[in-house]
């Protein structure tokens, strides 16, 4: 093959295969677990991407209102310590420069900005992509990223028509941060669904028990 044929149809793809790609996962992370490790982890090995940030959400307004949301600063050092220095998975918190509520458009389109050698996707669990549709400035945000979307069990509703949506599988994991919240409340176990020093921090803070 000619070589200037070889690079045309390496460039034909969605993606120029020299291009760094960085997949953006989203979330609370209130308290992280095993879950969101396990999701970031299969994603970059699956599609082969250079890194997986997590990206820990300042005022998440799908949530504000509905119960007390620990303060970023702490899920960011929860989330560090749950990552422990992993390999192509990185806490990130450029959703923290700004007060107030962060949107993925708009984390995209900055990021997009900084770093435009870069190819994002956005990465999430499949609950969170059935309402894909009500987020911030969802016409745009349809277009203009690749969106990796990860089984969740418990969710079944239809995925939304219309947008990039790249399936990946991993094993099927009930964690959540709503479930490991009420353990925690409660004296209830949560050894081996969230990392050991994750543990040891929000037991030290005291921050999931019922404040009296
Ligand atoms: P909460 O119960 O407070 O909503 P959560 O466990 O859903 O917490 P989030 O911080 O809300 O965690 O989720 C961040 C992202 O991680 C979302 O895209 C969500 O779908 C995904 N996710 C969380 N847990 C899992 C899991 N066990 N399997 C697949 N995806 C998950
Ligand atoms: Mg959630």
């Amino acid at each position: 093959m000619a070589k200037s044929e070889e690079s045309h149809h390496a460039q034909s793809g969605r993606y120029n295969v020299t291009q760094r790609r960085i997949g953006i996962f989203g979330g609370t992370f209130d308290p992280p677990h095993l879950g969101h490790l396990i999701v970031a982890d299969q994603v970059r090995d699956t599609l082969n991407l250079g890194e997986v940030w997590l990206v820990v959400a300042n005022d998440p307004w799908q949530k504000s209102g509905s119960r007390e949301i620990t303060p970023a600063a702490k899920r960011l050092e929860m989330l560090e310590a749950a990552l422990d220095g992993a390999p192509g998975l990185r806490a990130s918190d450029v959703e923290l420069e700004e007060p107030g509520p962060s949107y993925s458009f708009d984390t995209l389109s900055m990021l997009q900005q900084r770093m435009p050698d870069v190819a994002w996707s956005l990465i999430v669990g499949r609950d969170a992509a059935v309402g894909l549709p009500t987020w911030h400035r969802a016409d745009e945000l349809k277009e203009m990223a690749e969106i990796i979307v990860v089984n969740r069990p418990g969710s079944s509703e239809p995925l939304p028509d219309g947008w990039k949506l790249t399936m990946v599988d991993m094993p099927a994991l009930e964690i959540s941060s709503t479930d490991l919240r009420h353990r925690l409340a409660t004296g209830a176990s949560v050894r081996y669904l969230m990392p050991d020093p994750v543990i040891n921090l929000a037991t030290a803070w005291g921050i999931y028990r019922p404040s009296e």
